[in-house]
């Protein structure tokens, strides 16, 4: 089997997708942070994760975050879940940063131009192979929120609607349960997830096993 071809080629992918230096004046490392944060978690937009993700100091992640704010690229909000956090949020203008001139777009393109069939092996395969190196530093692997072991799929939760909703007509008596938006929960933070929550990256993520 062709095994250090095929290192040698993810050698030359890696490569081919350094990002050169200071370009459109962020460093690889901003650019790094940005398209993690663009598309993190509501558990992963806090400095604290972006360091674990980066794998720096938090000294370090907060001058990272203070150069995308200063050039517009990001914004600090209120936690929703705890007032004391802030969330990482990306700008409209860093969202079209990302869209024009990310480093990684020509990558992005190329593998769209697989069929689908390969693309899904190509990313099952780089799982694979990632989760059985060791990363770098501390940083940590963050993963799609899908295929993690916290994940309670088809775990829908609750809520009551009283008798005479006009929503789901006339209910004679007593209260019923109904499924409310959130068809997953998290088993580590203990909240409910959103549909299109899944699709994010988390670093807390934990592998459930091969898909
Ligand atoms: S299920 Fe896993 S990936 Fe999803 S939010 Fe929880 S810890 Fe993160």
């Amino acid at each position: 089997m062709p095994i250090r071809e095929t290192v040698e080629l993810l050698a030359q992918a890696a490569s081919a997708l350094q990002t050169p230096d200071n370009l459109r004046g962020l460093r690889e490392r901003e650019w790094s942070a940005l398209r993690f944060l663009a598309r993190a978690n509501k558990f992963s937009r806090s400095p604290t994760a972006l360091a674990r993700y980066l794998g720096t100091t938090p000294a370090t992640a907060t001058q990272v975050i203070k150069t995308l704010e200063d050039k517009g690229y990001l914004a600090r909000k209120p936690s929703p879940r705890d007032k004391r956090a802030v969330l990482l949020c990306v700008t409209t203008q860093g969202e079209r940063l990302l869209l024009q001139h990310d480093p990684i777009n020509g990558a992005v393109h190329a593998v769209a131009t697989l069929i689908e069939e390969d693309r899904i092996q190509l990313r099952n395969a780089l799982n694979s192979v990632l989760s059985r190196l060791e990363s770098p530093y501390r940083q940590v692997n963050a993963g799609v929120c899908r295929g993690c072991f916290f994940l309670n799929k088809g775990a829908a939760s609750t809520g009551s609607v009283k008798p005479g909703s006009t929503k789901l007509g006339s209910i004679r008596s007593g209260s019923i349960k109904v499924l409310t938006e959130a068809e997953f929960r998290c088993r580590l933070h203990r909240a409910p997830i959103a549909a299109h929550e899944t699709e994010l990256l988390c670093t807390s993520f934990e592998r459930a096993g091969e898909e």
